[in-house]
Order: C-alpha cells, then structure tokens, then sequence
C-alpha cells in the first residue's frame, strides 16, 4: 500500500506484479528490501534506502594496518554433559597464576584470562557449551575465535558432542579437540579418534588438520600442552585488533548486586575501555564507575580480548549485546531510547528467518545462494537416508548444506543453531520438544516434520522449484 501511494499508482498493480514475481501479499504487507527493489523498477521508479540501523549513529572507521597489535585468543568451551566442561575450566582456573599474583581465580563474572608461564594470554568464556555459544551468535554476537571439544574417552561421540561440533562448524570457528579422563582404566583415546575419522575428522596425530591432545582434567594432566595447542591454532588465525580507540565489544553477563547495583561482565574486542568512558550496551547505558578483573582487582583500563566487570550502568543488559564507548553521553542516551523504541516495534516486525515456502522466490530473485538445513529424525538410517537425498539436491543456483543432523527430538539447541545459522529444521518422525515449539515460534524458524522420506525430499524440491504453496 505504502509502495503504490509513493509511487502514485494502483494497489492493484503493485499486487499484480509482486503475484508475477511469485509472491501472494495483502495490501498492508511489507516487502524485503530486494523485492521493493524490483517492484519499484517495474514501475520505472529507483529505490534508494535510507539507513534507519539503529547503529547508523556508531562510526565505523576501519583500522590502519599498522594500528592493530595483536590480541588474545577467546576461547570456548563446549562438549556432551558430564564429559569434563566445568572441570577443565576450573583447572585453568585455578592452577593458572599471573607471576607475581598469589592464589587462582576466585570470582565467577563470566569470563577470565589466565597467562601462560612465557607470557603469552588466553581468554575463557566461563560458560561453557554450545547452548550458550549459540545464543550469542543469535543475537549477532560472536566472540569466540577458538572452541575446545570436550570428549570423555570413557565414553563415545555423544549427541550433545555432534551439537558441539555441528554448532562450532556452523559458525566458523576452528576447533580444538579435548580427549578427557584419560586417567580412567576405561579411557579409550583411540577409539575416540576413530569415530572422529569416521566423522570426517581427521586428528593431526593420524594425519588429519583437528588437532587434539588426551587430558584428564581432574588431575590437570595435559592440560598446558592442550593449552599450548590453543596458543599455536590461534597464531595460524592471526588475531589483531586497534587498542587505540574508544572500546567496542559485547556483554557476557550481567546482573543486580545488592550492595553494587547493576555489574555486568564485558569483553573488550577492540580498542581500550577506561573508567569515566561513557558506555552503551544494548538499551542500557552510563558512565564506567569502576572496573575489576576476574581476581576482584581494580582496573583503569582494559584493552582489546580481556574481560571486565563494570559498575555504572542503568540497568543488566542482555548476554550477547555488544557494546560502545561515547564521547557525548546525550547522543548515547538518546540511540538508547530510539532502541527501546525499536525494540518494542520488533515485536510485530516481519518474517526474519527462512521459511520453506520462501525459498523459490528466495532463489529467483538471484540473491539466496545456500540453503541451512538441520535435520532431526528417530532412526540413524533415515537421518543418512534423508541428508545424503537432501545433499544431491544442490543446483548450480543453490547449494544444499547439512549443517547438524542427529538422532532424537527437535531440542531449543537446534532451534537456537536455526536462528543464528539462518536455517530451517526438518523433523523426520521427531517432534520438538520442551520448550523448543515455543522457542522456534519466537524465533520465526520453520520446522517441517515428516513421516516419509519422499514427501520431505519432493516438498524440497517443490520448494527450491518455488512451487510449494505455503503450508497453513
Ligand atoms: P560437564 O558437565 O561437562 O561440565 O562435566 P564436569 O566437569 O561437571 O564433570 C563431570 C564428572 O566427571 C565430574 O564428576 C568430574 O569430577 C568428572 N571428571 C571430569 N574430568 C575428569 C577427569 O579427567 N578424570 C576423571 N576421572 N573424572 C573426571
């Protein structure tokens, strides 16, 4: 409606063309911006859009080769329930000690450093698993630049370890493997590294590019080699960043003390944080009043890969919110409230994620080049069945990606990986389950559920073909 009204012709023919372009609207609906495009043209109109990012008002100047210096490594880590994620974090925790600092790290704000004995940093996200990796990444924020997998070598590759996997994958970040308790009589390392060949990934000691190393992490063996490891992998990423400039990152957690007010742990990425810097992060905001590290230690500064926790602002922002530094605290108050506008204006915004009924016209308007599927089914026969079915279907113009598949229910893990990952789930004789239903209706992510293999391959087909009429 809006569209027709700008450009002074009929509703009617706006509807008319966008139905030949293969897309049903009613006359409140609102077009993505590459179908404006193409509506606008076919009405000899040019469409230029104006920014209304709720960033417009943060400069983005890139960085001087010569200004960036390197940085540490931020590090994740993710594995099945129970095979040694916590424990592994509090070894390093706790047996790493800055020369000069007596005593390991006693606060838990969500993040810590530890120094390695010839200097060198590396920065933990004290959360582990791929629950709370994805859930950033959903919200747009990803920090971490290496994940360590954790596998029990008493036990096997568990479907929360493939989550692990898939969930790292998907997101690009290199992947370290952690072969644990291998202090146990019953461990099997071996056995461990074969079924990740049979996975298609190959350790270095077999010849492969994943490197892994056998630790327990209860007795604290392996450890410095495995982190030595992380040292290496993070060199062949060459990870830099510009101290000198106005901080930038994203929130870790945050929360209300009693006798403090509102802390919140930060993550510097770029750039240097000082106290009295005024911050904004997510809707809220204020002036730094003081900052700490993991010891409880007061800090004035905090550079690029070190995680603080900061007094000062108005409220608990939300984990994966990233933040900024300004110089005029008016200008940051006033895009914090345009925010909160925008925020409660997302609440009836449009269709964010793919569906399967959108693909075609995805496909024929040139710009949807790939295709996220997480596939979930009750049987590992159908799931192969499906996923290799599912593969062959790659054109030319769309290429078909697999990016998790297992066995069992739809879980708030896969919708969350949908979300950050832009993909839809397909359900073979699986259902969600928990909170998953409720998650994905939140999220806008389509969950096809299937009870034969043909009808799920011919509604991809039909969909990529742009012949699926959307499903009610
Ligand atoms: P998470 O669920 O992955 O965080 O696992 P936890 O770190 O809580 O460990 C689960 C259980 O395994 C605990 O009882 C630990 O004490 C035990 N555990 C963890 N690492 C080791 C190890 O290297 N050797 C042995 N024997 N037990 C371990």
């Amino acid at each position: 409606g809006e569209i027709a009204t700008m450009m002074d012709v009929p509703i009617t023919k706006v509807i008319g063309t966008c139905m030949s372009l293969g897309i049903m609207v009613t006359m409140n609906q609102r077009l993505d911006a590459e179908t404006l495009t193409i509506v606008a043209d076919e009405f000899g109109y040019e469409v230029q859009f104006i920014t209304t990012d709720i960033e417009e008002n943060i400069e983005v100047i890139e960085d001087n080769p010569e200004d960036l210096t390197h940085r540490a490594p931020i590090v994740t880590v993710m594995g099945h329930v129970d095979h040694g994620k916590t424990s592994l974090l509090d070894y390093i925790r706790k047996a790493n000690v800055i020369a000069g600092e007596s005593g390991g790290i006693t606060q838990h704000i969500g993040a810590y450093s530890v120094t390695l004995e010839a200097g060198q940093k590396i920065t933990f996200l004290d959360t582990p698993g791929h629950e709370a990796f994805t859930a950033m990444r959903a919200r747009g924020a990803q920090v971490t630049d290496i994940a360590i997998i954790v596998i029990a070598a008493d036990d096997d590759i568990m479907p929360q370890t493939k989550e692990a996997i898939s969930h790292a994958q998907a997101a690009g970040v290199p992947m370290i493997f952690a072969i644990n308790k291998v202090d146990k009589q019953t461990a099997n390392p071996d056995k461990i590294k074969e079924k990740l060949a049979s996975m298609n990934l190959l350790v270095e000691e077999w010849g492969g590019k994943y490197q892994s190393h056998d630790i327990s992490a209860k007795m604290g063996m392996g450890v410095t080699e495995l982190l030595e490891k992380v040292l290496l992998e993070a060199e062949i990423l060459e990870l830099k960043a510009n101290p000198n400039k106005p901080a930038q990152g994203t929130v870790v957690e945050a929360q209300l003390d009693k006798g403090r007010g509102y802390v919140s742990t930060i993550l510097v990425q770029a750039g240097t944080l000082k106290i009295g810097d005024y911050l904004l992060a997510g809707k809220n905001h204020g002036k730094i009043r003081a900052m700490f590290d993991e010891r409880g230690h007061t800090v004035k500064e905090a550079g690029p890969s070190t995680p603080v926790s900061i007094l000062g602002l108005d409220g608990a922002p939300t984990a994966g919110d990233k933040f900024n530094v300004y110089e005029d605290e008016r200008e940051a108050k006033q895009i914090a409230a345009k925010r909160t506008q925008l925020m409660r204006e997302q609440s009836v915004r449009t269709q964010k994620h793919i569906t399967l009924s959108e693909i075609g016209r995805r496909i024929a308007l040139g710009q949807f080049k790939e295709l996220n599927i997480i596939l979930k089914g009750d049987v590992d026969g159908s799931v192969e069945a499906l996923s290799d079915s599912f593969s062959k279907l790659s054109t030319e113009e769309i290429q078909i990606n697999i990016i998790h598949k297992g066995v069992g229910a739809i879980t708030e893990s896969d919708v969350l990986l949908a979300s950050a990952s832009d993909a839809i789930i397909i359900g073979f004789n699986v259902r969600p389950a928990g909170n998953a239903k409720a998650l994905a209706e939140k999220e806008e992510i389509d969950i096809r559920n299937y009870s034969i293999i043909y009808a799920a391959i011919d509604d991809l087909k039909d969909a990529m073909e742009g012949m699926l009429s959307p499903e009610l």
